[in-house]
């Protein structure tokens, strides 16, 4: 809306203002469901780069999703739904983030409580010294894990894959009861990929993650995203679910980052996701802990606590903790990989590859278990692919391509989202 600098003049002789009506296309471009790292990364790239009108639309009160921080009533930069370490591999993912913040070189180390003592997380030489009682050499220990590890044919379970490197004894001492707990699930009954994750060292090397970038946005991720979504083109609708609005605002092409089931009513059934409930505390103390993590495999409902100052560097009096105790029921934290989900899940892909005016983009949407890097990537990726199809059709012509075949579950629901003329 502007107003028009030629008024034409009332009866009365006096300047009339005239406010004009939005033009016939005031619509946007894209509407992108979801303000985490999928829906943030896409409505900058698609202002920025496309010069394209976007709406954010963030059923939660606040911009960042899981990765969304702040600071507690003690003035503590916390993590409310868990702690968020940034790590990557990825020199152009890295570099992408960097326009939007500077970074404190961070390196998280995790112990885990077993038998009485504090031992380093991944598996290494300490590890296995500590809770052996011996003094082996990073040469002998890869003879150490020979002898105590199982043959396994093949690698497809969870179980398989710790079994098989360092054997039963610190499988039942590490991973059966942390992921029993955090899955609802033995080792056995979900995907390798899962413990796979968490590596194994032949050498000192305690830190949880060996990737060449690893670092945390210096002022904290909510910052980051602000000036991630500060373009002019980009509006932000918070509280708001998109089915309450995607009717009544004119837009071209969706980009839903939410659970791709709910997307289609669960119409194959409810895909799995695993939840937490994060007890957060503050602490009338300077130090909790010795790491940024503690891990605990054997005793408690939590699977670990969190300290964040170690994470955030903050100087602080006082000091936040979580405790994370996982749920069956409650916001969708994790897909569950393991093989009825994926057959589960390809269903869903299906429909969601049929729609050609909704993208879908991110760790729900994609049903991936995805660290927030791997998530920009896959958001940067999407971006060229929409960008390519905006270029080759031309920009009105692609973008009006999806509005006439709308989503189905949509079309079911509702009519068919304004046109913009
Ligand atoms: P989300 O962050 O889930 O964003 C999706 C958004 O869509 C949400 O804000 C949601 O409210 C919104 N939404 C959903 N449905 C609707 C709707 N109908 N209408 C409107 N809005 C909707 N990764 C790391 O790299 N390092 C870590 O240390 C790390 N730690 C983690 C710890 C925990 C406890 C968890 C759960 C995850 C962790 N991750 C970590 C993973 C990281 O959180 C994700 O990779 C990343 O945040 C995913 O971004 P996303 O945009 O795909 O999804
Ligand atoms: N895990 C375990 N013991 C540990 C650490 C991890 O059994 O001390 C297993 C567990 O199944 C966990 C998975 O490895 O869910 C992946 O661990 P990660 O720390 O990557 O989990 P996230 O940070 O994503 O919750």
């Amino acid at each position: 809306m502007s107003l028009t600098h030629a008024a034409p003049r009332g009866a009365n002789g006096h300047a009339r203002v005239r406010i004009e009506r939005g033009s016939a296309d005031a619509g946007f471009d894209y509407l992108i469901v979801g303000a985490g790292f999928a829906g943030s990364v896409l409505a900058e790239r698609l202002a920025s780069q496309l010069d394209a009108r976007v709406l954010v639309v963030e059923k939660r009160p606040h911009i960042g999703g899981n990765a969304y921080d702040r600071h507690d009533d003690a003035g503590l930069l916390v993590h409310p739904y868990g702690p968020h370490i940034f790590h990557t591999n990825s020199a152009d993912v890295f570099e992408y983030l960097s326009q939007f913040t500077e970074w404190r070189p961070y390196q998280h180390r995790v112990l885990a409580s077993v038998d009485g003592q504090l031992v380093p997380v991944p598996i290494n030489l300490d590890t296995v010294n500590r809770l052996y009682g011996l003094s082996l050499t990073a040469l002998e220990l890869e003879g150490f894990f020979e002898k105590m590890a199982e043959k396994r044919e093949r690698i497809a379970t969870s179980e398989d894959v710790v079994v098989a490197k360092v054997g039963r004894d610190l499988y039942n001492k590490l991973f059966r009861g942390y992921t029993r707990k955090q899955w609802g699930l033995d080792p056995s009954e979900l995907d390798a990929s899962v413990t796979a994750r968490v590596p194994t060292r032949l050498n000192r090397d305690d830190r949880y993650f060996t990737d060449t970038y690893q670092a945390m946005p210096l002022h904290g991720y909510t910052r980051m995203f602000e000036r991630m979504l500060a373009h002019p083109n980009i509006k932000v609708m918070l509280n708001t679910d998109y089915r309450e609005i995607a009717r009544l605002v004119p837009w071209k092409h969706m980009v839903y980052t939410g659970p791709v089931d709910a997307f289609f009513d669960c119409k194959y059934g409810k895909l799995p996701y695993r939840s937490l409930q994060f007890q957060h505390v503050t602490l009338a103390q300077e130090r909790f802990q010795p790491v940024g993590t503690v891990n605990y495999p054997n005793d408690y409902a939590y699977t670990r606590i969190t300290e964040f100052k170690h994470l955030t560097g903050q100087q602080h009096q006082l000091t936040s903790i979580v405790y994370e105790y996982p749920r069956a029921e409650g916001d969708p934290y994790y897909p569950v990989p393991r093989p009825e989900n994926t057959t589960l899940y390809k269903k869903y892909e299906a429909e969601a590859e049929s729609l050609d005016n909704v993208t879908f983009v991110g760790r729900l949407a994609t049903y991936k278990y995805y660290n927030m890097d791997q998530v920009v990537a896959q958001a940067l990726t999407a971006f060229k692919r929409l960008r390519e199809r905006y270029q080759a059709m031309g920009a009105e012509a692609a973008l009006e391509a999806g509005s006439a075949a709308l989503a189905a579950p949509l079309h079911s629901r509702a009519p068919a989202p304004m046109r913009t003329q």
